[in-house]
C-alpha cells in the first residue's frame, strides 16, 4: 500500500507535474498540469490508472497553462489554488500569449483551496497549507505518511520563490517557509516546480536564503 510518484517536467519553463497515484486503487492526481497535456494524460494512461483531479498549487502559466486543454481531452475536477490566485488565471490567454505558450483560455478551479483543507489519492491524504509571497494564492501539498512535500514555487532545492512580480511579498514568503515548511520533519522529500528534488533538512542546512 503506497503512494506512488512520478515526475514529468513540462513546458520550455521544465515545470514538474507530479503524477501521484495509490497502487492498490489505481486512483491517480495530477499537480501543476502546465502544458503538454497529451504527455500527460499517457503516462496516466501507460501505467493503467484512473485520473481524479487536478490539484493546481499557484496561478502561473507555466503551473496551470495546460488544465483547460488536459480537461477538454479528459473531464476531471481542478482544485486549487486559493483563490487569492484568481486574477492570474484570469490573466492566462494573455501571459501564455507573451510568453509563447499555447494560448490558454482564463478558467476557474472547481473549488478554490485554503489552509487545513484535506485532499486523497486514493487512502492518502494532503493536508493543503497556504503559503503566499512567490503569488498571493500559492498553497503545497503534504503526505505526512509518506513525509512528501509537493511544494510549487515556493521551495527550491537551495533556492527559494522569486517575489519580484506584482503582488510578490519576500517577507511574507520566508515567515511561510519558517512556520510552515521547516517545521516539517528533515526527512520529508520536497518537490519543487522547478529542479531536482530536496528534503526539508538539506534546506535547512544549506539554503542560502533562509
Ligand atoms: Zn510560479
Ligand atoms: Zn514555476
Amino acid at each position: 500500500m503506497a503512494l506512488q510518484m512520478r515526475v514529468l517536467p513540462v513546458t520550455p519553463f521544465k515545470q514538474n507535474t507530479a503524477l501521484l497515484w495509490d497502487d492498490v486503487t489505481a486512483e491517480a492526481v495530477l499537480t501543476d498540469a502546465g502544458g503538454e497535456a497529451e504527455r500527460l494524460l499517457a503516462a496516466v494512461a501507460d501505467k493503467g490508472l484512473n485520473l481524479q483531479a487536478i490539484w493546481l498549487t499557484h496561478g502561473h502559466l507555466d503551473h496551470a497553462g495546460g488544465v483547460v486543454d488536459l480537461c477538454q481531452k479528459r473531464p476531471v475536477p481542478v482544485l486549487g489554488p486559493h483563490k487569492e490566485d484568481a486574477y492570474l488565471l484570469a490573466d492566462l490567454p494573455q501571459i501564455t500569449a507573451q510568453y509563447h505558450f499555447p494560448v490558454s483560455p482564463a478558467f476557474k478551479p472547481d473549488r478554490w483551496l485554503a489552509d487545513g483543507d484535506v485532499l486523497h489519492v486514493g487512502s492518502h491524504a494532503f493536508k493543503v497549507m497556504h503559503v503566499p509571497g512567490h503569488t498571493p494564492g500559492h498553497i503545497v501539498f503534504y503526505n505526512a505518511e509518506h513525509k512528501l512535500l509537493i511544494a510549487g514555487d515556493v521551495l527550491f532545492r537551495h533556492s527559494i520563490g522569486r517575489t519580484d512580480f506584482p503582488r510578490g511579498n519576500h517577507a511574507q514568503l520566508l515567515e511561510g517557509i519558517r512556520t510552515k515548511l521547516l517545521t516539517l520533519p528533515d526527512n520529508t522529500r520536497v518537490l519543487p516546480g522547478h529542479g531536482p528534488m530536496t528534503t526539508i533538512g538539506e534546506e535547512k542546512q544549506h539554503n542560502p536564503y533562509l
